[in-house]
């Protein structure tokens, strides 16, 4: 019998930063749930913010709900890998949690907007991230789906509604663009998009030292 085969190197790898953003009612949360009751091992970014919750959200799970002077210490401590201002509030997304997880070779999904993709893009971690930004069929079905989500006032629908050019206008920022028109096609379409980056190379650190091995192997064969 040959030499036994150890657990190989190569199935180590670093963590993706897996980025969704899309105008306000596109789908991201919803797709986000998804992703994570797909991959348990997904790490989901809580970002902190200043909004005040909608109801059912659970503070510390959807969000950490702070006060704005309590967000400004955190933003001044350099704790967050990226903030910005949406919709007048403030959104960020607190630095610890991903660089732990990304250091354990796990994804960490973000549901921000693209102020943040911006900013991690260009962020140390930058080369790590996978960027996806979804359109929504038509401006009527956004509108739809922001009403139907019945959490919003129809002041705050409104301002999203207003707002929601602008997020779209970033679209050709991202690495992928999906049109959230069928829900589980979609869903498909990004696990698919997510199964492919975990393979690229600077996600496997791993493999130089497989190759070695292959290396050493292929010549003591020799
Ligand atoms: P976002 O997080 O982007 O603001 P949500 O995930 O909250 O958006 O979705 C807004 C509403 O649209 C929710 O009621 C959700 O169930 C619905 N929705 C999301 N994707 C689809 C889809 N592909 N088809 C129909 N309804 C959808
Ligand atoms: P909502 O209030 O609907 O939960 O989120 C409003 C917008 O803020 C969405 O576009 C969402 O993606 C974005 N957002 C949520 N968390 C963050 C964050 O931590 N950073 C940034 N930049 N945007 C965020």
């Amino acid at each position: 019998m040959g030499k036994e085969i150890q657990a190989a190197p190569a199935t180590t790898r670093t963590g993706l930063l897996i980025i969704l953003s899309s105008p306000s009612g596109a789908g991201k949360s919803t797709l986000a749930r998804r992703l994570m009751a797909w991959d348990p091992s997904l790490s989901f970014s809580v970002s902190a913010t200043t909004r005040t919750p909608r109801p059912g959200e659970v503070d510390g799970k959807d969000y950490r709900f702070l006060t704005e002077g309590a967000f400004k210490t955190l933003v001044a401590e350099d704790a967050m890998l990226e903030h910005a201002h949406v919709f007048g509030n403030f959104y960020g997304s607190p630095l610890a949690p991903v660089a732990e997880a990304i250091e354990a070779g796990r994804d960490v999904l973000f549901d921000i907007d693209w102020q943040g993709a911006q900013q991690i893009r260009n962020s140390a971690l930058g080369h790590h991230t996978l960027s996806i930004f979804l359109l929504p069929p038509s401006i009527p079905e956004l509108r739809r789906r922001l009403e139907s989500r019945a959490q919003d006032g129809a002041d705050v629908i409104a301002k999203r509604m207003q707002k929601s050019w602008d997020e779209i206008s970033h679209w050709d920022g991202y690495d992928y663009v999906l049109i959230n028109d069928d829900l589980d096609a979609t869903e498909q379409r990004l696990k698919t998009v997510i199964s492919a980056e975990r393979e690229r190379r600077v996600q496997q650190p791993g493999l130089r030292a497989h190759v070695r091995r292959l290396q050493t192997e292929f010549e003591e064969g020799q």
